[in-house]
């Protein structure tokens, strides 16, 4: 192991908290216990312990309370809740949007709250990426550190769940998945392409744009790029059922830039990982709402020049992430 002192910097993720007050339940297959009261203990374990080590900052992968607290009115509470613990943290938290959030909150909403987190990006974004995407979308990049880059992806900008039913966004998305998928019930997959399931998105052409966009500047500025995403989109990484509906888009511009190194996601609780053929690492986070309370899940990434270092926490293991591709500095 790296001496963790040489770090350049570090910074903490963790992925479906899906916190609500209530009994513990199942999972929609009836395979995997949810711990859903205690979730916020282990987020509260995983805060204490970025205190201590420092981080730069904290992602959070999505689905920070779970869908269950629309039905019982508690919404509000529930993610007061979670801010509660997030709020102990010195380092900024950034959010990413998941399925589950959309099952609280109007997009409208989410853009007025507390989850969202992309005004931190402050002075470390580079403006002439973010005029490059639309206001509705909630995606955003910024600079961590001198030569890093953060890209933080809205996997719900194509999606029944996460657009307004009246608008054109909506239709286009009910149209795509009703193509693939016959069920009445749009939850359960269809036999091929089980990815086509309402609890998935995807990621306009405008979105891909922008990520282009901003990942061409970072090739350019020779930068390293940590993509996050609640949809996975890698399927030696996921469970099939877990994918982003066009993931092979969104990887067709990751595989295109040099400057990408690893791509971290949630959504799917067993977690998952693999490294593709361009060297990128892909990262599916343990699922805190299906983790034991005598453990835990979550990660603290060290950052090193030649490589990042996920050190596990419970559940989620420790690994090597090699940066795929030399940095040549030329001139
Ligand atoms: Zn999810």
């Amino acid at each position: 192991m790296e001496d963790r002192a040489r770090a350049l910097f570090s910074f903490g993720i963790i992925a479906d908290v899906q916190y609500a007050d209530i009994d513990d339940g199942m999972n929609y297959r009836g395979t995997r216990r949810r711990f859903y009261r205690n979730s916020v203990a282990l987020l509260r374990d995983a805060v204490r312990h970025w205190e201590e080590t420092r981080v730069s900052c904290v992602i959070q992968l999505g689905d920070a309370i779970d869908g269950y607290n629309k039905s019982r009115d508690a919404s509000e509470r529930a993610l007061d809740t979670v801010m509660t613990e997030f709020e102990k943290s010195s380092a900024d938290v950034h959010h990413v949007w998941g399925n589950h959030e959309f099952y609280n909150f109007s997009r409208d909403s989410l853009m007025a709250s507390a989850l969202n987190s992309a005004g931190r990006a402050g002075a470390g974004s580079d403006r002439a990426g973010s005029d490059l995407i639309a206001d509705d979308i909630y995606a955003y990049e910024f600079s961590p550190a001198p030569k890093f880059r953060f890209v933080l992806l809205d996997a719900y900008d194509v999606s029944v769940i996460g657009r307004d039913a009246s608008s054109e966004k909506h239709q286009q998305a009910m149209t795509l998945l009703q193509k693939h998928n016959s069920n009445a019930d749009l939850n359960q997959p269809p036999a091929h392409e089980k990815r086509f399931v309402k609890f998935n998105g995807g990621f306009s052409a405008e979105q891909l744009q922008w990520l282009d966009a901003v990942l061409t500047l970072a090739d350019q500025r020779q930068e390293r790029v940590t993509v996050f995403s609640h949809l996975p989109v890698h399927p030696d990484a996921t469970d099939s059922i877990c994918l982003a509906w066009n993931y092979e888009e969104l990887l067709a511009v990751l595989r295109a830039h040099k400057s990408v190194v690893i791509f971290i996601s949630g959504h799917d609780h067993d977690g998952g990982f693999c490294t593709d053929p361009t060297g990128v690492h892909h990262v599916t986070l343990e699922g805190v709402i299906e983790t034991h309370p005598d453990t835990s899940a979550f990660g603290t990434v060290y950052v090193y020049e030649d490589q990042m270092l996920l050190k596990g926490s419970g559940r989620t293991a420790d690994r090597v992430l090699k940066y795929p591709r030399e940095i040549t500095v030329s001139e």
